[in-house]
């Protein structure tokens, strides 16, 4: 069992329920719209938590070569907003992590749901940009499943990221004599190698698991919590401070400066392990972290956790 710490706190419905009970078909359709506006607002505006971590590094932001950096970031970020544009072109391939009750009425049709609106938003060429290819199938879109029994709402959790945020991912089994400190050694050398193939500061998700795909899976799932949130056990809570102070310095600053804050955020989660086994995964976003959570009610009431007081 792991502890991924999903953000499932009791929900506030601040969009009232349609008027009248949909049927299936209608209810459907309804659901294929609101996940659209879902996908194409995720692409244009940031999540406030790094919105919020973003504006703290600005504050930060001192003399050149990393002075100025933070306020060009904001800068496009407006620059993006006003004629409802992506904040960057590259969206990469997209990830969708859904935590579906097993009483939330329409779990049959999520899958072919998702897998037409990104269809239709490639389509439209924007959100999100083309970027998907050698898909086997017709669907562009990678979905992680995760089911909860007793419930009757859906969590969607999306996040964009270019290519260059893939290039540094991995995962590899440690011996179990290596530590927590072998763990920080291959975090370190992972990012500092070829983590600035995205764009600073960078969001580190590490995972520690039994096997390598499951650390794998945990590190992509730890870029999913918002900044400033921490690991529940004070363990992993603590590597999640040393490793977000040893890769500050990496000399990797905004917008590739050799000076300034190189990571936004350290997250770490975690699911029991063999003794002899230490897998761990890291995965990488950058400044850009385009991340959403959408949590539906089943009569389809919903909000934004991560985008406090949006209409979509
Ligand atoms: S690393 Fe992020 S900000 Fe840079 S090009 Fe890729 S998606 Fe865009």
């Amino acid at each position: 069992m792991s502890t991924v710490a999903a953000d499932c706190a009791a929900p506030v419905w601040p969009v009232p329920a349609p008027a009248a009970p949909l049927d299936r078909q209608q209810a459907a359709k309804a659901l294929s719209d609101l996940v659209a506006r879902f996908i194409g607002y995720v692409g244009r505006r940031l999540p406030q938590d790094v919105l919020d971590r973003l504006a703290e590094l600005r504050a930060r932001d001192e003399a050149p070569p990393a002075g100025g950096a933070g306020e060009a970031m904001f800068e496009t970020l407006d620059a993006a907003d006003r004629p409802d544009r992506l904040c960057c072109q590259d969206s990469g391939a997209l990830r969708v992590f859904v935590r579906a009750g097993a009483g939330f009425p329409l779990r049959g049709e999520l899958e072919g749901i998702l897998g037409a609106v990104v269809r239709e938003a490639r389509r439209e060429a924007a959100p999100p940009r083309h970027d998907a290819v050698e898909a086997a199938g017709p669907d562009p879109v990678w979905i992680e499943w995760e089911f909860v029994p007793d419930d009757d709402r859906c969590t969607i959790d999306v996040c964009m990221a270019g290519g260059e945020c893939s290039v540094p991912a991995s995962a590899r089994i440690l011996a179990s004599a290596a530590g927590d400190e072998g763990v920080a050694q291959f975090v370190l050398d992972g990012v500092a190698s070829c983590g600035m193939n995205a764009c600073p500061p960078l969001q580190v998700g590490v995972g520690l698991s039994s096997s390598a795909e499951s650390a794998a899976l945990l590190s992509r799932r730890a870029l999913l919590r918002p900044i400033g949130s921490h690991h529940p056990d004070p363990r992993m809570a603590k590597l999640e401070m040393l490793l977000e102070q040893r890769l500050g310095n990496v000399g990797a600053g905004p917008q590739r400066a050799a000076r300034g804050p190189s990571v936004m955020a350290v997250r770490v989660e975690s699911s029991a392990r063999q003794a002899p086994a230490h897998g761990v995964g890291v995965s990488v976003g950058c400044w850009a972290h385009r991340r959403g959570t959408l949590r539906i009610g089943p009569d389809l009431s919903y909000d934004l956790p991560s985008h406090p007081g949006i209409v979509l």
